[in-house]
């Protein structure tokens, strides 16, 4: 019943490009920083990270394209850019619950999806393809060719100084590493690329926020979270000091482009984005903080009904997979997607998961506009949350 009715409210409300709303107060800052995102920035940021292949952990492509996030987080004024270093695999396993925390144990009720849904209609095969020769594209094929090697990990982050509450942070994360012998364009080129163009605007030399905001491009998280779960471990304890700020929430980008419907009986898929296309944000209703996650899951959806262009934002509460997993029981944590992570994309509904044809080429401007509208959403959101102006 609940999307219906946020395509009504979403058919009322702010119908174009949201413009500067002058009113009495003057001209409404949020709506000016959304308007600083551009499709066509954010599909170049997408095709710089594709240069780099899969850019599986543990590989030099893999290196070279965190130190390319580096150099791009540094050329949009970013301040205080800083790695976490850690070694993968783990020098023990950190986490007795495995992937994600998901809170739900595995069962043998085929019904049941990963994160705690239920799959409904028609699923198709998933899975990560390995095998090279399944890459048509040679350039690609060679791209993608050197093995992952155990050892020392990086990932880059950097972080808006908040002006009156600077020791208080929300982190905004997207993985940078892929894997399946395509150049991971969606999964997670388009989230990654999504946090850079927040971490660009939200830097502005005319921007000022009250509270911090943390940019992260996660590395090791197809390798199960590692990445992630190694900033939980090795910062969650200093926050409050002058090493970490205290965090406020974790937004998660993973998978941000390709909302094309369930799979057809014959499991094929629309070759277009669906008109009823959808932005997901997810919270884990199992979690500690699943209230404090709730909340800022609903901050979100109002966020988008008021200054998101095309697409409208539906929420649920089965988030699983994804790097906003670790945080879960320290902080409220959502993430957004194409889709639900569990009883949509685990049934199959993006064809191009952790395959060969996760290219930049395989999706037209209507997917890239999917991932523009997250975008909107999450710039809107944490704009009202960390009190944002522009003087
Ligand atoms: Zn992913």
């Amino acid at each position: 019943m609940r999307r219906p009715l946020v395509i009504l409210l979403a058919a009322l409300s702010i119908p174009t490009v949201a413009p500067a709303q002058a009113d009495s107060t003057g001209p409404d800052p949020i709506a000016q920083l959304v308007a600083r995102l551009d499709l066509e920035r954010y599909e170049a940021t997408i095709k710089g990270l594709t240069r780099f292949g899969d850019r599986r952990q543990g590989t030099d492509r893999n290196r070279a394209a965190v130190d390319w996030i580096e150099a791009q987080l540094r050329s949009y004024g970013c301040s205080n850019v800083a790695r976490l270093k850690y070694e993968y695999p783990p020098p023990r396993s950190p986490s007795p619950d495995g992937r994600g925390g998901q809170g739900v144990r595995p069962t043998r009720d085929t019904t049941r999806a990963s994160g705690g849904g239920r799959y409904r209609g028609i699923r198709t095969r998933t899975g990560v393809n390995t095998d090279s020769l399944k890459q048509p594209d040679a350039r690609v094929r060679a791209l993608d060719a050197q093995p992952t090697t155990p050892g020392a990990r990086e990932e880059v982050y950097c972080t808006k100084i908040g002006d009156s509450h600077p020791g208080e942070m929300y982190i905004v994360g997207g993985h940078m590493d892929g894997i399946g012998w395509g150049e991971a364009a969606n999964d997670d080129g388009s989230g990654a690329a999504l946090v850079m163009e927040l971490a660009r605007v939200f830097s502005g030399p005319d921007v000022h926020t009250d509270r911090s905001i943390r940019f992260i491009l996660w590395n090791n998280e197809e390798s199960g979270l590692n990445g992630s779960r190694a900033y939980v471990e090795q910062r969650r304890a200093l926050q409050g000091t002058k090493d970490e700020p205290k965090w406020l929430g974790m937004i998660q980008h993973d998978m941000m482009l390709f909302d094309h419907g369930m799979p057809r009986p014959d499991g094929t898929l629309s070759p277009e984005q669906r008109p009823e296309a959808d932005v997901n944000i997810e919270f884990q209703s199992s979690a500690k903080f699943a209230g404090e996650a709730q909340e800022l899951a609903w901050a979100f959806q109002r966020a988008n009904e008021k200054y998101a262009t095309d697409y409208p934002a539906s929420v649920g509460s089965h988030m699983t997979n994804t790097d906003s997993a670790p945080f879960q029981d320290y902080v409220g944590a959502i993430s957004l997607r194409e889709n639900e992570r569990g009883m949509q994309i685990g049934a199959g509904w993006d064809p191009n998961w952790h395959q060969p044809t996760d290219l930049y080429a395989t999706y037209s401007d209507k997917d890239f506009r999917l991932g523009m509208n997250a975008a909107q959403t999450t710039l809107a959101a944490l704009a009202g949350l960390v009190g944002a102006t522009i003087k």
